[in-house]
């Protein structure tokens, strides 16, 4: 029996390099190893401001962008959160086990406050509760993350242990499957890439877009002449030939930039030739899949109906160890 993996996706609307080089890569080399519960997280991404009436395009653009980039839904279940309504009962049961002085712990909701000082609504605090929620209830045993998460699955692991100890054991505790992620900036080279922020290289951009943007990125701010040595350790473009370039032009890169050798432009454009050859197929997968909502909408039907048979049964579980009324009591 291969380990439980559950990850999340957000329906951002546009899946940029971050997510990619970030999560969506790594994914792809789990699929073989593991059982995988890829999560389009809808319920998640209505705790910040968005427009209704774009949301159902958000959805299907995550699903082609993440199956285009080789999550082959053949081998892995790809399911939207809301179409599960047993990840929204799990995490009010879960609220009631988990103390506020947890929650107010946890980093990204300051870092997100920060960010939405206009909507700060209780879903946005609780938000790490309803995570806990999301891998429980497929009782996930592995999740891949990036360092700034960890707080949360430390929590999901927290909520685990004093649900079990309360009403029995129910839950495995979830582990985080640290994957190396590169923290990709966005092109200002300062913040995270992000789309809200609009600093981003979309997966499925054009040749052209993406020459335009990696053109006008900030690269090592102290090399101002084309003859000063640069630092390619604190340049963002370094950063992102990681996630696209080979080993051998890694390292040519390294010491050319430190002895001027190479300049940024060349630089750029080495970069701009390894990154449309590898996201065009994504980009051309993606639009072919856009254009078939009928297949999408099916992948993401057939997942949601083996969740819910999985779902169902947890929360059978749940309901029997805290004492609640179940199906067969009616
Ligand atoms: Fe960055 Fe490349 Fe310029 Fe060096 S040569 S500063 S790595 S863009």
């Amino acid at each position: 029996m291969k380990k439980k993996l559950f990850s999340g996706i957000q329906p951002s609307g546009d899946v940029h390099l971050g997510n990619y080089l970030g999560a969506i890569s790594n994914w792809v080399r789990l699929i073989d190893s593991y059982d995988c519960f890829f999560c389009i997280v809808d319920y998640h991404a209505i705790t910040i401001d968005y427009k209704p009436e774009s949301m159902q395009q958000r959805i299907l653009n995550a699903a082609a962008a993440n199956i285009g980039a080789g999550l082959d839904p053949d081998k892995c279940t790809i399911f939207v959160q809301s179409q599960v309504p047993e990840h929204t009962e799990l995490a009010w049961i879960l609220n009631s086990v988990i103390s506020m002085g947890h929650l107010e712990r946890m980093t990204q909701f300051k870092d997100k406050s920060m960010q939405n000082k206009g909507n700060i609504n209780v879903g946005l605090f609780t938000y790490p509760v309803l995570q806990a929620a999301d891998i429980l209830l497929y009782k996930g045993e592995v999740v891949p993350v990036g360092e700034d998460q960890i707080q949360h699955i430390e929590l999901a692991r927290e909520i685990a242990r004093k649900f079990n100890n309360k009403y029995g054991g129910t839950f495995p505790e979830p582990q985080e499957f640290l994957t190396e992620v590169p923290r990709i900036m966005g092109l200002d080279g300062k913040t995270k890439m992000s789309k809200s922020l609009n600093n981003y290289i979309s997966l499925v951009e054009s040749p052209d877009s993406i020459w335009k943007k990696l053109a006008s990125a900030v690269t090592d701010e102290n090399r101002k002449r084309r003859n000063d040595p640069g630092n390619p350790e604190i340049c963002n473009i370094f950063t992102m030939h990681k996630g696209f370039s080979t080993q051998e032009q890694i390292e040519e890169i390294r010491s050319s930039c430190a002895t001027a050798e190479i300049g940024c432009v060349d630089c750029k454009k080495m970069l701009h030739e390894n990154m449309v050859r590898e996201l065009t197929p994504i980009r051309e997968k993606s639009n072919e899949l856009i254009d078939d909502s009928d297949y999408l909408y099916g992948v993401l039907k057939r997942g949601a109906e083996r969740c819910k048979d999985i779902a169902k049964e947890t929360m059978g579980l749940v309901r029997e160890n805290m004492g609640l009324s179940s199906l067969k009591d009616c």
